[in-house]
């Protein structure tokens, strides 16, 4: 019998959907064994869970509770796992390269998350600290907690962007050094309302809590650029800051583009229902660098993850040569949105709720995300017939 061609996968980035792709390649290692060969390259060796950050930051965790480990999860996928920071992606000959490497593809799937953007505002990147890459960020906030250890006189933080992201985090923070209140100022900016696209009674809540933490907040209030200490809005006037953190609009990576891949003018990745570039068959996306135009979702975790089982599956099919499967995103998502405290605010198609128990729900479900992605992982549902098969 001849034997089928071996393909090879790759796997740009431990983004979330990716997550689910080890799995599935784990759980279904019988029908693609002998057949693909695949290889996961990521900047960082272990994926933070952006769900638990402020929860980290807060100081309800530890680093290591919010971390998926990628090595075991790789391993048990049967893929190979590089530490490595895709910088190019050549699409004539199926190659991505980084730091002075070269990796060949059949098929490639890229999910590599957004970052805030430091572009739109001059002196962004030079003065303000991404809230993304999270593992960048976390070292930012080690080294700011450190300096406000040795304080002699009250300081100033701003955070921008009344985004989830942005609320949560300044929350967080100001949770964290609730005791040094006396000697640190806290801020949160945005240009537009707070909690744009999220129910009003949700943005009033959350006003509430802003100032019950001593949060100062700036709406439609536009900075229009950036130097040292001094944060210029677009109506004239300027605030003061001593550390300012960035936690608005997203952007793709310049590469991605670059490649030629058929992207929207913001950098993201134009996809098909099938989570398919609508360029390049062999190349997929999903999660915060994927976008359908015929059904935008705003930039959350939660449609990583439900991405995952389809790409996964998609990935398979594609190398079987199968018909490729469909992901239509759902049109609302229960948003649990952390407050500092062990307290959340729920909104769900429209509905608000805001209770201690919703945080500790919260934390069941993040729980529950992180031990499904680390071992001891159940046994792969057809291990029995690898070993058959290789003896
Ligand atoms: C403070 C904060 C709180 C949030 N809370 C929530 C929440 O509660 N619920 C929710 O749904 N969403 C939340 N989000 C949004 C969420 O973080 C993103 O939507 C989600 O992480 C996107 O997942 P992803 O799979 O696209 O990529 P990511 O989870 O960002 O993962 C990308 C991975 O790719 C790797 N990578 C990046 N670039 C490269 C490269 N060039 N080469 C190789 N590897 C690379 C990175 O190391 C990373 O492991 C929050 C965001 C922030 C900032």
């Amino acid at each position: 019998m001849a034997t089928a061609t071996l393909k090879r996968l790759l796997l740009i980035g431990g983004g979330h959907a990716h997550l689910f792709v080890l799995e599935t390649l784990r759980k279904r290692r019988s029908e693609w064994h002998g057949r693909l060969e695949v290889t996961l390259l990521s900047r960082t060796l272990a994926t933070a869970y952006s769900g638990m950050l402020p929860g980290l930051i807060a100081g309800h965790y530890r680093t290591r509770q919010c971390l998926i480990d990628l090595p075991p999860l790789a391993a048990q996928a049967g893929a190979t796992l590089v530490q490595a920071d895709v910088e190019q992606l050549d699409l004539a000959r199926n190659v991505a390269l980084g730091g002075g490497r070269e990796w060949e593809f059949d098929l490639v799937s890229i999910d590599i998350g957004s970052s805030p953007s430091l572009t739109a505002v001059p002196g962004a990147a030079q003065h303000a600290a991404p809230v993304k890459p999270i593992d960048l960020f976390l070292q930012h906030w080690r080294e700011l907690q450190d300096q406000i250890g040795t304080l002699t006189r009250p300081i100033h933080m701003v955070v921008v962007g009344g985004g989830a992201g942005g609320v949560e985090l300044v929350l967080a923070m100001a949770h964290r050094l609730e005791g040094q209140r006396a000697l640190v100022k806290w801020s949160l900016v945005t240009s537009g309302e707070l909690l744009a696209g999220y129910p009003r009674r949700a943005a009033r809540l959350m006003v509430r809590h802003l100032a019950e933490a001593g949060v100062a907040l700036r709406t439609n209030a536009e900075a229009a650029c950036i130097e040292q200490g001094k944060l210029h809005f677009a109506d004239g006037s300027s605030a003061a800051f001593d550390a300012l953190i960035w936690a608005t609009g997203a952007a793709a990576q310049s590469w991605v583009a670059a490649s030629g891949l058929a992207c929207e003018d913001n950098g993201f990745v134009i996809v098909n229902e099938h989570l398919q570039s609508t360029s390049h068959p062999q190349v997929f996306a999903a999660g915060d660098i994927a976008v359908n135009p015929l059904h935008r979702r705003p930039k959350a975790g939660v449609f990583a993850v439900r991405q995952g089982p389809v790409l996964a599956d998609n990935l398979l099919r594609q190398v079987l040569d199968l018909p490729l499967a469909s992901y239509r995103p759902q049109m609302d998502y229960l948003s649990l949105l952390a407050t500092g405290q062990r307290h959340a605010i729920a909104s769900w198609y429209g509905l608000v709720w805001e209770a201690a128990w919703l945080w500790r729900w919260k934390d069941r479900i993040d729980q529950r995300f992180i031990r499904r992605f680390s071992p001891p992982f159940e046994a792969p549902v057809d291990a029995q017939s690898i070993e058959d098969a290789s003896r």
